[in-house]
């Protein structure tokens, strides 16, 4: 998308899904993830970190916010009050919540990048195009889940020292200072399996292929797949938990089905469905 559509076609952009998207799509990539599932093993991250050739930024720049982990988890404890348990917090447990991009059909980190560095493509991605980054952060500013995260550094001089570099993945670049990254949904993947499939005449067939998140969790809390396609399997995931794209509130005929969208009221549209944990009390 130019800037000049961008800026000119924003509101009817900004509408997404709601009435039939701004670009015809020719996939609707999303995630359904269950958190009964998730044990908080870190599997996925670590796997996010080898396919998408992450930065490990060491300690002191984590703890001044300079990680480069497009995936993190995030670990929730429980209040003592709600269980009437009053052992300490360590002792209780956690609930983990798996976090990256939730590419949103209403991004509000698309249009205030001024150089359209971020943009919607037609398979449903909220895409970043590194050359054309000029790291002014204001899609970072515009995030309201804060899953975007500024490359401060070379990093490619420290972070992987021989022999590490020969893991790095050709399929993608290592970026380097000054330019924003995030979540692609394992982009490669999906363009390797659109050329199979066009090179092979014909569709990209659901669970020929997987994020690395969703190949690496042992426990299969994380399903990925085409929700323009009405069998794959994270669509049947959305449809049976009466979660629909393009809607800021759901109108579930069953209240008790556990489908959520993290901060839907936004109208951000996002593409990651979560299936809240189920707490005994
Ligand atoms: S790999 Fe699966 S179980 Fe482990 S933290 Fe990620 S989502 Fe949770």
């Amino acid at each position: 998308m130019s800037l000049k559509n961008l800026l000119g076609d924003w509101s009817k952009y900004r509408k997404g899904h709601e009435e039939g998207g701004f670009h015809k799509y020719e996939h609707m990539w999303g995630l359904a993830i269950d958190l009964n599932k998730c044990i908080g093993c870190n599997a996925c991250s670590v796997a996010c970190y080898a396919e998408n050739n992450l930065a490990v930024v060491g300690k002191d720049k984590m703890l001044s916010n300079q990680g480069m982990h497009w995936l993190r988890i995030e670990r929730y404890w429980d209040e003592p009050q709600l269980g009437g348990d009053d052992r300490d917090f360590q002792e209780r447990g956690a609930s983990f919540l798996p976090m990256m991009c939730q590419q949103c059909n209403a991004a509000t980190c698309e249009p205030v990048c001024p150089v359209a560095a971020t943009y919607h493509t037609p398979d449903g991605l909220n895409a970043q195009v590194y050359n054309r980054c000029i790291g002014s952060r204001y899609c970072s500013n515009n995030c309201p889940y804060r899953l975007r995260y500024f490359n401060f550094y070379s990093y490619y001089e420290s972070s992987w020292p021989a022999p590490l570099h020969m893991q790095l993945n050709p399929d993608l670049s290592v970026r380097d200072k000054g330019v924003m990254e995030k979540c692609t949904f394992c982009v490669q993947r999906i363009r390797t399996a659109k050329d199979t499939a066009r090179a092979e005449n014909r569709k990209v067939i659901d669970g020929e292929f997987n994020t690395a998140c969703a190949q690496s969790c042992p426990t299969k809390a994380i399903t990925f797949g085409d929700m323009l396609n009405p069998d794959s399997a994270v669509s049947k995931k959305w449809k049976a938990q009466q979660v629909e794209l393009g809607k800021a509130e759901q109108h579930k005929a069953n209240r008790d089905l556990r489908g959520y969208r993290v901060l839907e009221g936004l109208n951000t549209d996002p593409k990651v469905l979560y299936l809240e944990r189920v707490r005994e009390v």
